[in-house]
Order: structure tokens, then C-alpha cells, then sequence
């Protein structure tokens, strides 16, 4: 697998190149509309065609380059159900596999930072570059963190069932790459969140719920263009 981890510093977001190395098919998660250029160009350089570009959910810190990439590279635009996004060429729901060449990811829908937030698993296979399950957790599960759940619809019960139920039944080798960081840690695996995440260590539902109602965060900096250029895959932005 061809496997590149991009980092937006603006708003410390992760975007996932991955690309199967016999097709050349290439899928991108969670890109960032003003970075298209750059995308753009390592796909040529890597001599990769992008088939899907996806989100993880409806994101409030950033704008999506789901439209744009759609629009300069015919490739299909993705998110999951329930999918308010006007513009995507297809949606996903729990479950369903997205396929780029001979690899392909598995959609879990984990909500709870959002209704709509997916993380995405791409199993453990024969293929040496992919020994351990890969898990592209979104703003579900964060290093060392988790997604805040006090807005767009977003519910601390939903994400501890997402978090305990889903996610955390991976077994602990698998790797966990998020959709953002602050502080500059790329990846973790389940097994060193589970031991050290501060959000992990509660006793039951109610106890997380508790700790997520008192978190009192401020709004993020972009959300009132973000949000609806989102729902528009980015393309509303200039009306925003
Ligand atoms: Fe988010």
C-alpha cells in the first residue's frame, strides 16, 4: 500500500493518501480545500489516479476539498449516512466497503462528535506494508483525546458506545490514525488508548457523559463558514 499522512497546519488536520500499489487507485480522507495544489500534484508524482475522496463527517474547523477534487479529477466525493451533504456523488452507511484497487476500507459509523461521524478500517491483509489493521478514527477517537459532542448533533452517549463497542473491541495492535492533532503526535495504536487516553478511563456511560458536559469548549474558529461550505462539499465557500 502507498500510504502518506498530510498535515494542514492551520487547523492541525490530517489527510490520508492511500493508494494500491498494483492499480495505482488512490482514495484520499478528510481533504482540505486549500490544499488541492498539493494533492493534485502528488498523485501525479506518484503516478496515482484518485478514484474517492471522503470525509470522516461534516467537519467544523475546516473547509473540505470534496467538491474541487470532484470537479478537477472526476473522482467520486463520499460521506456517510445520514448524509445532509447535497453534493456527493455517493454515500456510505455501517458496514459498506469502499474500494480502491485491490484494498478497500471498511465503513464503521461511530457518531456521537457528530450523527454523521465514520472511522474507517482497512483490516490487517498478506500485503507486508499492511500487517496490522489500520483505523482512520476521524474526530472519534483522538490521541490522547476524543471528539468534542456539543454540536452538530452530537452525543457523549452515542460516542462512549462508539468508542467501548466499536473501536475499542479493535484488537490493541491496531493503528490509529486521527483526523486531527495539536500537538504534533501522528499516530497511536488502540492499545496505548486505551491504556492512556484521559477520555477512556471512565467507569461507565454515565461517568463519560459527565466529563464531556463539562468540558465548556469555545466555538471552533471557522465553524459558521465551515459547516455550510461543508454540506456544499466546499464549494460554497465563496457564498459563505
Ligand atoms: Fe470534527
Amino acid at each position: 500500500m502507498i500510504f502518506r499522512q498530510l498535515f494542514h497546519a492551520d487547523t492541525g488536520t490530517y489527510t490520508y493518501l492511500l493508494g494500491c500499489e498494483q492499480t495505482r487507485e488512490a482514495i484520499l480522507i478528510d481533504p482540505v480545500v486549500d490544499a488541492v495544489d498539493t494533492y493534485l500534484q502528488l498523485l501525479r508524482e506518484l503516478n496515482l489516479t484518485l478514484v474517492a475522496a471522503l470525509d470522516t463527517h461534516v467537519h467544523a474547523d475546516h473547509v473540505t476539498a470534496l467538491g474541487a477534487l470532484r470537479d478537477k479529477t472526476g473522482c467520486i466525493s463520499m460521506m456517510g449516512e445520514p448524509a445532509r451533504a447535497s453534493c456527493i456523488s455517493q454515500s456510505f452507511s455501517d458496514g459498506d466497503t469502499i474500494k480502491f484497487g485491490t484494498l478497500s476500507l471498511k465503513a464503521l459509523h461511530t457518531p456521537g462528535h457528530t450523527d454523521d461521524s465514520y472511522s474507517f478500517l482497512l483490516p490487517a491483509s498478506d500485503d507486508e506494508t499492511v500487517r496490522e489493521n489500520y483505523l482512520f478514527t476521524g474526530d472519534t477517537l483522538l490521541i490522547r483525546g476524543t471528539g468534542r459532542t456539543d454540536f452538530q448533533n452530537g452525543s457523549a452517549s452515542d460516542q462512549y458506545r462508539s468508542l467501548f463497542n466499536t473501536l475499542l473491541r479493535l484488537p490493541d495492535t491496531t493503528r490509529v490514525y486521527p483526523a486531527h492533532d495539536y500537538k504534533g503526535w501522528t499516530s497511536s495504536t488502540i492499545g496505548e488508548e486505551r491504556q492512556h487516553n484521559p477520555r477512556l478511563q471512565v467507569a461507565s456511560e454515565q461517568d463519560y457523559v459527565a466529563l464531556m458536559g463539562n468540558l465548556k469548549l469555545p466555538n471552533p474558529k471557522w465553524m459558521d463558514v465551515a459547516v455550510p461550505a461543508n454540506l456544499a462539499c466546499g464549494n460554497a465557500l465563496a457564498d459563505a
